[in-house]
């Protein structure tokens, strides 16, 4: 097998956000960990298309693979096969902090005095120099550029200071500032971490039969995918520690307050996902009926862009009674293509991954509903994709509300001169994108339509409200690498 280096193109991303990372960790003996892990990653896939890796532990020997490239590339029966033991972690990745090398692949494994520990992380520190200095100060050994490694090199310092796996562990916690949804391996157990704000997901599932056979995943389409039952959620500053004597909670964070990213709901998770009792899908279908109150339109059609826009527009239509209608075709049957376009095929615009019905749309006046806009670039060509194809008034309209400030906590939404709503107007963007009209969904309706508390959510890329300070040198950090390539 030869493992296919990603590079990032623009018909892979369609100009969205890209989310961080997903994690997975089974605690099993006696099970196939590997291939159930092998099978959570799959789920897990859209929430990182980069590298990707699983660890397991058979007794204190611990197994490792991970390369560049999609699961499904990564791994194959026979590797799967040496992967032994009854505790698997696995990852799934893309890059926010550290580049796209296969050095950086997770999951992250360093030595300790208690022996190896294997971490898979999903979101972003904010405080990655200062740990870095006091790692390096320390005479850690940083292989990586990532802030993963930083994690389990601050655990393995912790535990050789004396400390055992768990009081070494929420001693790093301590250290680390950020998003942090970790899954840990170590030869005794498996663990279960969230930071004080909770702002990146993380459920447990049990397997059914044999009792204490537990599954940690970024998302419950992870658990589904095994036949995992869900349990729950780690909540926010809580850390569960599944070993032989079951599973043990501790809240090792006492001020916590839950702030989850409102963009998993909206896009970054798979909408057959559950999360406070419901799958996404509703909660998209809710924000179109939402869109729809708030900014209605007379036209023809409300067409959804694939697949993300797809359940908020049925949601726009069925609160409208405009009927919902394909218009737009998605390329499914092909993977991420790692081949650059050419120049002339960039210029044609997006018509590699979405094609428009001339038919279905000829003389039409369409809504197309979105999830969000980052750069504003791929709307454009939707747009004039739209037009070619003879629609006669082409209407947007965003179930989320204008992404004016950048993510700190793992996602890439681009630095804040990107970001097309931090520079423009409604009225402008409008223009610049050539519709008839444009409509976001207010931040109001977007925290109403959740039926939740509306203060435990992160919406900062909607406001710049973060809820971890971001320091002065990160946002720097953020705007030199973007301009250096990175
Ligand atoms: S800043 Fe935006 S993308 Fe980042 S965690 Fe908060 S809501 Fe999510």
């Amino acid at each position: 097998m030869i493992p296919i280096p990603p590079i990032p193109s623009y018909e892979n991303s369609l100009d969205k956000p890209e989310e961080a990372c997903g994690v997975f960790g089974i605690y099993a003996p006696g099970e196939d960990v590997a291939k159930l892990a092998y099978f959570g990653l799959y789920a897990l896939q859209h929430r990182g298309q980069e590298s990707a890796g699983i660890a397991t532990f058979a007794g204190t020997q611990l197994h490792l693979h991970k390369d560049m490239g999609l699961v499904s590339q990564v791994f194959n029966e026979s590797i799967l096969d040496e992967l032994l033991g009854g505790i698997a972690i696995g990852h799934t990745r893309y890059s926010t902090t550290g580049s796209s090398r296969k050095v950086n692949a997770q999951p992250a494994v360093v030595e300790s005095r208690l022996g190896l520990v294997a971490v898979s992380h999903n979101g972003n520190l904010v405080n990655t120099w200062q740990l870095r200095q006091e790692l390096l100060h320390n005479n850690c050994n940083l292989v990586t550029t990532t802030d993963s490694e930083m994690i389990a090199l601050a655990i393995a310092q912790e535990i050789n200071a004396g400390l055992d796996w768990l009081d070494g562990c929420v001693q790093a916690f301590h250290r680390c500032q950020g998003a942090f949804s970790l899954v840990i391996g170590t030869s005794n157990g498996l663990m279960g971490v969230r930071d004080p704000h909770g702002i990146r997901p993380l459920v447990i599932g049990i397997l059914p039969g044999n009792p204490g056979r537990y599954v940690l995943a970024s998302e419950t389409c992870g658990l589904d995918i095994i036949g995992a039952e869900y349990l729950r959620d780690v909540e926010p500053g809580e850390l569960v520690w599944i070993t032989e004597a079951g599973l043990a909670s501790y809240h090792w964070s006492p001020q916590h307050q839950r702030k989850l990213c409102i963009f998993e709901m909206i896009y970054f998770a798979r909408p057959d996902s559950v999360m406070h009792n419901e799958s996404l899908y509703s909660y998209r279908l809710r924000l179109g009926r939402q869109l729809a109150a708030e900014s209605p339109v007379a036209a023809d059609m409300v067409l959804g862009v694939p697949d993300s826009g797809i359940p908020a527009a049925i949601g726009f239509s069925e609160a409208t009674g405009i009927r919902y209608a394909e218009g737009l075709i998605k390329n499914r049957y092909v993977g991420r293509t790692f081949i650059q376009p050419t120049q002339a095929m960039r210029e044609l615009g997006i018509r590699v991954k979405l094609n428009p019905l001339k038919d279905v749309l000829s003389g039409k006046r369409v809504i197309i509903v979105d999830d969000s806009i980052v750069r504003g670039t791929t709307s454009r060509k939707l747009v004039k994709a739209l037009r070619d194809a003879g629609a006669a008034e082409v209407h947007m309209r965003i179930s989320s509300p204008p992404v004016t400030h950048p993510c700190f906590y793992g996602i890439d939404t681009d630095t804040q001169d990107q970001l097309i709503a931090a520079t423009k107007s409604v009225a402008e963007i409008s223009q610049q994108l050539e519709v008839d009209s444009l409509a976001y969904l207010s931040w109001e309706g977007m925290l109403e339509a959740t039926r939740e508390d509306t203060n435990s959510f992160c919406s900062a890329c909607f406001t710049g409200d973060y809820p971890v300070a971001i320091p002065d040198q990160v946002k720097r950090s953020k705007l030199i690498l973007e301009k250096v390539g990175v």
